[in-house]
């Protein structure tokens, strides 16, 4: 018996996610905040990460966590939250809910790759639906793929990853109201989208649940995703999520942190500023085509995107080369926003690939 012979073809078929080793690197691939907490508040949260009981399971609902996430997001009391280990973890759990044989997941394209990757996981049909050569939606496209599909699930990121746009809200309302299944509105990017979200619409509408993440905000390393939804929705999703999945240290620090949920906000804050200067000096280069963003990375294209991202690997500067994942991102690459000297470092590694003036 060979594992040919036993694993699924669609998983067969998969490459598992890729991650580059960043070694030695400026490391501008995957929307990481730049910034460490502040050392008084490292030396308190050392303090109380001393205290953690690692003999103990967790608290399973990490009540306290919940609650500090209310606090620090204005969270209604209507709505209930479930936490999952990082928001790809919830987004396994949504589809392995909804799986029923024959369901289909619709998202649009380009987006975030694990909606795809985790309907195969979870065996649910997926139907993608072109984005406009902008990244625009293509709400007509979308209407007409739920007709014609009729979709258990909807994903949709706003803020979109990769390309860094928001969709029209008027859009995504009209997504809404036509979905005969669960519309998830992920919200990864949030802290960088000038307040942009659907957390007030939970309650205009009964197939929408909310998804967000601390990864973006500063808190990538603890892995905490949180979905929020009607309880009824929650209540049944809860039921896939695997015990204890928000470990002992985590819980810990992510409450120490969202405690301090201000200074992670300031944090954000300036990246929007960095975001706007980069984005002005992507602009300015000649052969380089900047796309607007929400989120804490700009998608950009250039003449040889391969060559380009090979460049800047050579000179210290890690990136994301999209080139080849969809056709709509013939020769894109995306730079995740740094702190202001690593900006200036790859926008001065970006001219010299280019043969242009910095
Ligand atoms: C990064 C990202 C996530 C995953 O976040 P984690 O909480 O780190 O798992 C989810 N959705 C989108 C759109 C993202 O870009």
């Amino acid at each position: 018996m060979t594992p040919e012979q036993l694993i699924r073809p669609e998983i067969q078929r998969l490459s598992a996610y890729h991650v580059a080793d960043a070694t030695g690197m400026v490391k501008l691939d995957a929307m990481e905040n730049p910034y460490s907490l502040p050392d008084d508040l490292r030396a308190e949260l050392a303090e109380k990460l001393r205290d953690a009981a690692i003999n103990r399971y967790p608290d399973p609902h990490a009540v306290a966590v919940q609650q500090a996430l209310r606090q620090a997001f204005g969270i209604a009391p209507a709505y209930d939250i479930m936490l999952g280990n990082g928001s790809d973890e919830l987004i396994q759990i949504v589809a392995s809910a909804l799986a029923k044989p024959g369901a289909a997941l619709l998202a649009v394209e380009p987006s975030f790759v694990m909606y795809r990757m985790i309907a195969a996981f979870t065996g649910l049909r997926y139907v993608g639906v072109p984005l406009q050569t902008d990244f625009a939606l293509d709400e007509a496209a979308v209407l007409d793929a739920i007709e014609r599909e009729q979709p258990e699930l909807v994903f949709l990121a706003y803020p979109n990853n990769p390309t860094g746009n928001a969709f029209e809200r008027g859009a995504l309302e009209r997504i809404l109201a036509a979905a005969p299944g669960l519309v998830v509105i992920d919200e990864a990017y949030h802290a960088f989208a000038g307040g942009l979200s659907f957390l007030d619409d939970l309650a205009r509408f009964d197939n929408l649940v909310l998804m967000r993440t601390v990864s973006k905000l500063g808190l990538a390393g603890l892995r905490l995703g949180f979905l929020v939804g009607k309880p009824a929705w929650v209540a049944e999703f809860d039921k896939v999520r695997l015990p204890y999945n928000i470990n002992v240290l985590t819980q810990v620090a992510a409450r120490f942190a969202l405690e301090h949920v201000e200074v992670l906000e300031r944090q954000a804050a300036q990246l929007v500023a960095e975001r706007e200067s980069l984005m002005q000096k992507l602009c300015a280069l000649k052969d380089v085509r900047a796309f607007a963003s929400s989120a804490n990375f700009i998608l950009f294209r250039v003449p040889d995107a391969v060559r380009v991202f090979a460049g800047l690997k050579q000179r210290g500067i890690l990136i994301k080369n999209l080139h080849g994942g969809h056709p709509l991102l013939d020769n894109c690459l995306r730079v995740t926003v740094g702190a202001p000297q690593e900006n200036d470092a790859f926008i001065a590694a970006l001219c010299s690939e280019l043969g242009l003036e910095n």
